[in-house]
């Protein structure tokens, strides 16, 4: 245990305020004692003046403030104080727990504390007040030395709670949790997945193309082989959250559904057992790249419904959406953003009859109400092009793509791939 998060969650103001700056100012400071690399982490508002300046003052404690998204600080936490739903969501992913309430402290939920627990609401209700802020102090230090009471705690908790609650009707947020949790876990296993950004893929250079928007059969061929030689699993963004990230990944994505990545790449996918990902225009009554022919790109068919359904069925693909009509969506309304990003996700899964996850911004064209926007629609993945954070999970709403170009030489894809080649780039200022 390298770096130990005991994580309080709980309202900054009134009586629980009063009992997380008891634990702060009294038990926190002894515990640091013995555990140097201990970090006190508080998630809760509201965060005031007083609570700063404990930050100030002690540089192990943060306030999180409010946060709306409480999986990822679970996961990460080595042990959870808290009462009531916190307790329970805690013990729900086999967190060990540590109950204190606003009237009194319980202690670690270990068998014999279960029923005092049970009785208080973890703490939560008691006549009178009944603190023992030394045994907290003992309590903590006996946990974050000792991997097997902390399995303990872990383990009565979680039994008490599948006794005792019904996790599914009472919790409707558990399953919400155990998810972020899980995906959290997963992202942090790798810092860096090469995102790579296709359209057409073109049995010879079409003519009069003007955006350069194809790569050939054969290059793209040579570049799967040379994924897989260097050991390569391409995966998709819907593969993220489950437990199934390859351990060196990388996402290719095909943008518009151009009918050419059905001749010419969906077989690659089949010959190599890869994956990939193709953003479709949700107006399924678009057959031709009717946005980019009046600047001159010569024209090209869309998918058929028939060969998206052969796609999907393979398993090979995952389909994203791409708005409904190729719309720049930094320059029209927040009424038709909605409508471009939610009916395009509406449409897509009804006609793919599965949740569709990630969304590509048309011409990689986003501004923070966008990605709002795409985030409240449901969708987990907002994919940019050359801009956002190149760390993986930073952002993801906006998540970026190297553009892979015809020309793309070998030591460039290469580079590409090989994820430093993004911080070789910000190192170089460049985008
Ligand atoms: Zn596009």
């Amino acid at each position: 245990m390298s770096n130990p998060v005991v994580l309080i969650v709980g309202r900054l103001s009134g009586p629980k305020n009063d009992v997380i700056l008891r634990i702060l100012r009294e038990v926190a400071p002894r515990v640091v004692e013995e555990f140097p690399a201990v970090r006190f982490q508080v998630v809760g508002g509201p965060v005031t003046a007083e609570h700063w300046a404990l930050q100030e003052e002690f540089p192990w404690i943060r306030f999180e403030g409010h946060q709306s998204r409480l999986g990822p600080y679970y996961g990460a936490a080595t042990l959870v104080i808290g009462a009531g739903r916190v307790a329970l969501e805690a013990m729900g992913l086999q967190k060990p727990v540590v109950a204190i309430g606003e009237r009194r402290y319980i202690g670690p939920l270990a068998p014999p504390q279960v029923e005092a627990a049970k009785a208080t609401n973890f703490g939560d209700c008691w006549e009178g007040e009944a603190f023992d802020w030394d045994r907290m102090g003992r309590d903590i230090l006996r946990l974050l030395g000792d991997k097997r009471a902390r399995d303990l705690a872990a383990r009565t908790g979680y039994g008490l709670v599948r006794a005792e609650y019904s996790l599914d009707r009472i919790f409707p947020r558990m399953e919400e949790l155990y998810r972020e949790t899980l995906f959290e876990k997963n992202l942090s296993s790798f810092h860096e997945l090469p995102i790579l950004m296709y359209h057409r893929v073109a049995e010879k250079p079409p003519a009069g193309s003007k955006y350069n928007l194809h790569i050939l059969r054969s290059d793209l061929e040579r570049q799967l082989r040379f994924l897989q030689n260097h050991g390569f699993t391409p995966t998709t963004f819907e593969d993220l959250p489950a437990r199934r990230v390859p351990k060196k990944p990388v996402i290719l994505t095909f943008d518009d559904g151009y009918e050419d990545n059905y001749r010419n790449l969906f077989p690659l996918l089949k010959k190599y057992r890869m994956k990939a990902v193709v953003f479709l225009l949700g107006d399924r009554r678009h057959k031709k790249n009717f946005w980019d022919i009046p600047q001159g790109e010569s024209a090209a068919q869309l998918l058929t419904a028939g060969q998206i359904r052969q796609m999907a069925a393979s398993g090979l693909v995952e389909f994203g959406a791409h708005s409904l009509n190729h719309v720049r969506l930094t320059r029209v309304g927040p009424r038709e953003v909605r409508r471009e990003v939610e009916g395009s996700k509406r449409e897509l899964e009804r006609f793919l009859k599965k949740p569709v996850v990630s969304f590509a911004y048309p011409y990689g064209d986003l501004n923070e109400e966008t990605k709002k926007t795409v985030r409240e629609a449901g969708y987990t993945f907002g994919i940019a092009v050359q801009k956002g954070p190149s760390r993986f999970a930073d952002d993801l709403m906006e998540i970026r793509r190297v553009h892979m170009f015809p020309e793309t030489s070998w030591i460039e894809y290469w580079k590409k791939t090989s994820g430093f080649y993004l911080r070789y780039r910000k190192l170089l200022g460049k985008n």
